[in-house]
């Protein structure tokens, strides 16, 4: 076997693995810039003809459903302007219905006005001397579902048996704008109506609000 040269080696595994003439690779025949030929490769050697078809045929499928998804959504595109065209023309014309079309508002130069029952950033409700109408009751902490509100409380020095939040944190970082602290309050010490919506910071400390932020 010493004396067999590289040439004979290959042709005797050659000969030694298959005899079958469909495993025989197919020589590609397509152009270098013909559709497709990012992802196609030769035949491998004991790849079979029939699976490389049906493969391409899979690829084929899928690019006709990515085609379909593009066209639904120009479609569904085109639907919202020109329902929105035919209302604004309607109003231009003087004709009333009920339906308005949509308007794009520029935020943050233009600001939607938010409805008065929504559910904004928390504040705490002071007292006539500043201080806060809470009594560190650990209500809004206790049914806070995401547990973002801490509270320490401490005596008031004044009134007996009263107690007042020496700290009160509520980390808006992970509230959920839920209002069950709001709902559980007994005093009506804490709200959300203050239509503060913009809420990014950041850092996770810029989202911290202690009392004197919540007391503003
Ligand atoms: S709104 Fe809900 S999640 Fe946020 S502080 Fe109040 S109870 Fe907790
Ligand atoms: S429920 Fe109201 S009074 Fe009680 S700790 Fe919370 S904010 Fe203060």
């Amino acid at each position: 076997m010493d004396s067999i040269g590289h040439g004979e080696k290959s042709l005797l595994l050659l000969l030694a693995s298959d005899f079958d003439t469909l495993d025989i690779p197919k020589i590609p025949l397509r152009p270098a810039d013909g559709f497709w030929l990012e992802i196609a490769d030769s035949v491998k050697p004991g790849e079979h003809c029939r699976n490389r078809h049906s493969d391409e045929y899979s690829r084929m499928i899928k690019a006709l459903g990515y085609f379909i998804e593009i066209i639904r959504g120009i479609l569904i595109t085109s639907r919202h302007f020109f329902v929105n065209m035919f209302f604004h023309i309607l109003k231009v014309v003087g004709i009333k219905t009920k339906r308005k079309g949509a308007v794009t508002i520029q935020y943050p130069e233009q600001k939607k006005e938010i409805a008065s029952r929504h559910r904004s950033l928390h504040r705490l409700v002071p007292n006539q001397d500043g201080k806060p109408r809470c009594v560190a009751c650990m209500l809004c902490a206790t049914v806070c579902p995401s547990e973002c509100i801490y509270i320490e409380a401490a005596e008031d020095p004044k009134l007996e048996m009263q107690k007042y939040p020496s700290k009160f944190i509520i980390d808006i970082g992970r509230c959920c704008f839920c209002g069950f602290c709001v709902e559980a309050c007994p005093e009506d010490a804490i709200r959300m109506d203050t239509g503060n919506i913009e809420l990014a910071g950041y850092t996770r400390d810029d989202l911290i609000y202690d009392l004197d932020k919540l007391l503003k």
